[in-house]
């Protein structure tokens, strides 16, 4: 087992200060003896999935990317930024919500909505006590710990936001230069100590789901290029990469491009749309101050029996 992944003990939820009040069980979908959910850094996920793809014999080309896409009878020809060109039965765009095959092939495109929350995360060493995923509920804020190696945890915290834009760094006005600031809706908040501006990630999170079908002609995308969700589940990255599973399974299959990508959709919309919707749900629970936060559990975990059924 790769020494980067961390077994998870089930979520635990706490109020500001509290003990635990409440835990989510996740189905244990791989059997008994493996974890309900992984944590990994994206960086080591990155290499997990980089040697996979060697030893496959993938043909990776890297510090390139789409400048044009043109789909004639059966082909679509491909212009690379550094000139190069191909023609190809079938191309698959997982460039991420800003996505350029999406603005290249698609015309008719809905803008993503800001949900009015935004949140700032950074990796810091593992407290011993930090054997699970913790979530901490104060009014209006939520703040969390996610082991994902032996020795680091992720830390995030989330809160309103005014503005769909990301922040500034800046000088604190309070303990500058023991510690640096962001600035955010015209306040100034402080970064924890001791982590390096460059490494703490502020994000306003946006909600995007295109409408099926997520292709046109041979020219498809999937992961958040087709469905970009809050992390409320903290399942975008697993939706993205059952897009990838299930895609390789039709491709393996003896279908035409057509029927491949119709039950491509029929396998994928709904349950991509779940978490977009149900993310974005969650999000406006967290706004509500009135809704009990037992609420969010219960929500969370109907989701999770469903998203449990087989794709
Ligand atoms: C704050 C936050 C927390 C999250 N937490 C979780 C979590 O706990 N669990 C979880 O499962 N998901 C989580 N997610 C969601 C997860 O990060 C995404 O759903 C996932 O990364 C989507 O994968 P992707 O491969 O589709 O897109 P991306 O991860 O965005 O990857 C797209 C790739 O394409 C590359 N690219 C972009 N444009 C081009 C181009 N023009 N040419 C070539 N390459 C290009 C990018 O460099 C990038 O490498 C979180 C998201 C956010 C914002």
């Amino acid at each position: 087992m790769c020494q980067c992944r961390v077994r998870l003990r089930p979520y635990r939820l706490r109020r500001r200060g509290g003990p635990p009040f409440s835990s989510l069980n996740l189905p244990r979908l791989a059997g008994p003896d493996y974890p309900a959910t992984v944590a990994i850094a994206r960086s080591a996920l990155h290499d997990v999935l980089f040697r996979a793809a060697e030893e496959l014999g993938a043909s990776i080309t890297l510090g390139t990317t789409v400048a044009s896409l043109n789909e004639t009878s059966g082909t679509v020809e491909v212009e690379f930024s550094d000139g190069e060109r191909g023609a190809y039965d079938f191309v698959v765009g997982c460039d991420g919500f800003h996505s350029t095959v999406r603005k290249l092939a698609f015309s008719d495109v809905p803008e993503a909505s800001f949900t009015g929350l935004a949140v700032w995360r950074a990796t810091m060493p593992r407290h011993r006590d930090v054997d699970s995923m913790q979530m901490f509920y104060g009014p209006n804020t939520k703040a969390g710990v996610n082991p994902h190696s032996a020795t680091r945890c992720s830390c995030f915290w989330s809160s309103r936001s005014a503005t769909a834009t990301g922040c500034r760094r800046t000088r604190c006005t309070c303990c500058w230069p023991s510690s640096f600031g962001f600035q955010r809706d015209g306040d100034v908040a402080c970064a924890p100590m001791g982590e390096r501006p460059a490494k703490v990630d502020y994000r306003p999170m946006n909600s995007f789901l295109l409408p099926s079908p997520w292709h046109r002609g041979r020219v498809a995308v999937i992961g958040d290029a087709a469905h970009t969700t809050t992390p409320h589940l903290a399942t975008g990255a697993g939706i993205a990469i059952e897009d990838a599973v299930v895609l390789a399974e039709l491709l393996a299959a003896d279908l035409s491009v057509a029927e491949l990508l119709e039950q491509f959709m029929a396998r994928r919309f709904d349950r991509c749309r779940l978490v977009v919707e149900t993310a974005v749900k969650l999000g406006e629970m967290e706004k509500d101050t009135t809704i009990p936060i037992q609420s969010h559990f219960d929500l969370m975990s109907a989701t999770f029996r469903k998203l449990a059924e087989p794709i």
